[in-house]
């Protein structure tokens, strides 16, 4: 089974941590892969790798030449993707309903700055953050775009900044995702929109593979499934829009028509490998649930 990209498994210091969804401290095993494992919560059944890495190891991980030269060899693939993502959530009824002055655009682990490249194209003031300082060098001189190396809540981007903020697939990087989404929220406009796409640890491929699926891998911190995703989104005051997921079964893992048919019902059905979630921002920023 093809798995994605990922760090090799490194013997590092670890710490066990409480639920990230809901504090709790009660877990069940989940996977157990090579090297690492993840329980799931008994409370809000989020899946988390347990026990983590601390931030600045994980932020270690995504400083080399391999993870630039995985995402350059991946580029128009992954800019393909996200030009399906872009349309699936709506963006262009998003770009129309604003004037061409309110048009600005955070990519927030925007690699060598294919998408962004294709927005700035559009008329959006488009920014990037990307911690891999020679993706975000790439970026600036293929593109001339302005690309951010610090992870998103160390930039300090003035409140209300931008009225949409894609981050694909990286929510599942992040050590503490409660913060990463109380920062986007406040750099949002109001009303302003968060593109967000993440493996769903409840699709079909997640259950068909269990420890061989191609998202559970050492990288990623967290397995979310459509309910804690959207848990997590609606603690911090989002108000969730839209949710698609795709894919349901990987290329090259079955005969292309059954292929094709799974593919075609992931979506309706809700059980594809990734989900897309469209929220919007809170009018006001004191809107936000008490965890
Ligand atoms: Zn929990």
């Amino acid at each position: 089974m093809y798995k994605t990209w990922s760090t090799p498994v490194q013997d590092e210091a670890r710490l066990k941590i409480p639920c990230a969804l809901c504090d709790g401290e009660d877990f069940v095993p989940y996977l157990r892969c090579a090297g690492f494992a993840y329980v799931r919560c008994k409370r809000c059944s989020l899946v988390q790798m347990n026990p983590q890495p601390d931030e600045a190891a994980v932020k270690r991980r995504y400083s080399g030449a391999d993870y630039f030269e995985y995402e350059l060899e991946n580029e128009k693939a992954f800019f393909n993707l996200g030009l399906l993502a872009l349309a699936d959530a709506g963006f262009y009824a998003i770009e129309e309903g604003l004037r061409p002055e309110e048009r600005r655009v955070l990519d927030i682990g925007c690699a060598t700055g294919a998408l962004l490249g294709y927005l700035a194209g559009r008329g959006w003031r488009a920014e990037g953050v990307e911690i891999n300082g020679k993706q975000a060098e790439y970026a600036r001189r293929e593109r001339g775009l302005t690309i951010h190396e610090r992870p998103l809540e160390e930039n300090q981007f003035p409140t209300g900044s931008f009225s949409v903020i894609i981050a694909s697939h990286l929510i599942e990087h992040l050590r503490r995702p409660h913060s990463f989404l109380a920062e986007t929220r406040r750099i949002l406009t109001p009303r302003g929109h968060l593109l967000l796409t993440t493996p769903n640890c409840t699709g079909f491929q997640a259950r068909l593979y269990a420890n061989k699926w191609r998202s559970a891998i050492f990288d990623h911190l967290y397995l979310f499934s459509v309910k804690t995703i959207s848990r997590l989104l609606r603690e911090e005051g989002f108000h969730i829009e839209k949710t698609v997921t795709w894919g349901g079964l990987a290329a090259g893992s079955a005969p292309r028509p059954v292929k094709t048919l799974f593919d075609k019902l992931a979506k309706p059905l809700g059980f594809g490998d990734v989900v897309m979630i469209k929220a919007a921002a809170p009018l006001f920023q004191c809107l936000k649930f008490n965890r």
